[in-house]
């Protein structure tokens, strides 16, 4: 099979593909043509590759790889309110193994047609398994969900259950036994794409959870502390973390330190003003998996750095997050 072939086997659907009426042409050509959003809408571009042996196990499900290669970027419109558009997908494969590529069109298209996004175009290569997708999103200008504009004596939340995905990943590198729903967590995120868009106009900030709670929140407070001009930070209370039901067995502070510095929970993190609080609160949104409204975890306050407050004990700092370069 040679690389057309292989494209039109597996990856050019023709026009049969659920989603909005914006995409004009799409795999075939050289390019892809898309129609700009309406007036006062702007369009969101993100990127992420997945590389074996980095952001997923030698040996993970190719139906797994197929959604979690879409769901991390889909992740990324989610956390700024946008609406799938469409994407591209650019993939490394050593071998053309027909199991392994149904499998991976399966999971890819299934979540692509879950949320309306399709496949516009990409670029094929043989080399080491990697795929990388770009996605485009339509967002409102007036309201879109940037990190930057989080203010002091909002409120944090977060979208669901953090940790389990950061359970899966050192249950698997000790070599134990993974729990089959910690697994799922990590092999099959859900990207909080109504629950984005719901936040439109109650939200000041928004990101998702890809790094760890603590990394992130860090991001939130860098990013909103320049645009304001005045050091931000958070106190988020350790009651209030929602510890996935998965770590149950584990030591409660143990637990506690997956939820705040595991990566690869893709929940979204958010700031709102009191304002927000009942709306948000009130938000059950099915997102096509779960129905568990936001939670309430700390607040953001003048003054850096990220404090964990629990009742009969002192303030402690909380660090950063996951960084792909730390290690080396
Ligand atoms: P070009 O050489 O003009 O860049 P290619 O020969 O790489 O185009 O690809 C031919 C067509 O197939 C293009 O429309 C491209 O977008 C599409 N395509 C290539 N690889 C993929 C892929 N993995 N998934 C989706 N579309 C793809
Ligand atoms: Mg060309």
């Amino acid at each position: 099979m040679n690389e057309f072939e292989l494209i039109d086997r597996y990856f050019d659907r023709g026009g049969d593909q659920p989603g909005p009426a914006g995409v004009v042409l799409g795999i075939g050509d050289d390019c892809a043509l898309l129609r700009p959003p309406r007036p006062g809408h702007l369009i969101a571009i993100s990127s992420d590759m997945l590389v074996e042996g980095r952001h997923f196990f030698a040996g993970t499900e190719a139906a797994a790889i197929g959604h979690k290669t879409l769901a991390v970027n889909l992740s990324d419109l989610a956390a700024m309110g946008a609406a799938p558009m469409g994407f591209t997908l650019a993939v490394a494969l050593p071998t053309i193994d027909p199991d392994w590529l149904g499998g991976f069109t399966r999971g890819l298209f299934a979540l692509a047609d879950r949320h309306g996004c399709p496949l516009v175009g990409g670029d094929t290569t043989r080399g080491p398994l990697c795929l990388s997708v770009t996605v485009f999103g339509d967002v409102p200008e007036a309201t879109v969900l940037r990190r930057d504009g989080a203010t002091a004596g909002d409120d944090l939340w977060v979208s669901g259950p953090l940790g389990a995905a950061a359970a899966a990943v050192a249950a698997r590198t000790r070599g134990d036994h993974v729990d089959p729903a910690a697994l799922e967590r990590l092999d099959r995120p859900r990207p909080r794409l109504a629950l984005g868009r719901a936040l439109l106009g109650l939200a000041h900030a928004a990101i998702d959870l890809s790094d760890g709670l603590g990394g992130d929140l860090g991001h939130v407070l860098k990013a909103s502390s320049r645009r304001g001009g005045e050091p931000l930070g958070a106190e988020l209370s350790a009651d209030a973390i929602p510890v996935d039901p998965v770590l149950a067995g584990m030591a409660a502070d143990e637990a506690l330190q997956l939820a705040l510095h595991g990566g690869d929970d893709y929940e979204l993190l958010f700031a709102a003003p009191l304002a927000a609080r009942e709306r948000i609160g009130g938000l059950v949104i099915e997102d096509g998996f779960g129905v568990a409204p936001p939670v309430r975890i700390g607040t953001i306050v003048r003054g850096g750095g990220i404090r964990l407050l629990a009742p009969g004990t002192a303030p402690r700092p909380v660090a950063g997050g996951f960084d792909h370069f730390a290690a080396d």
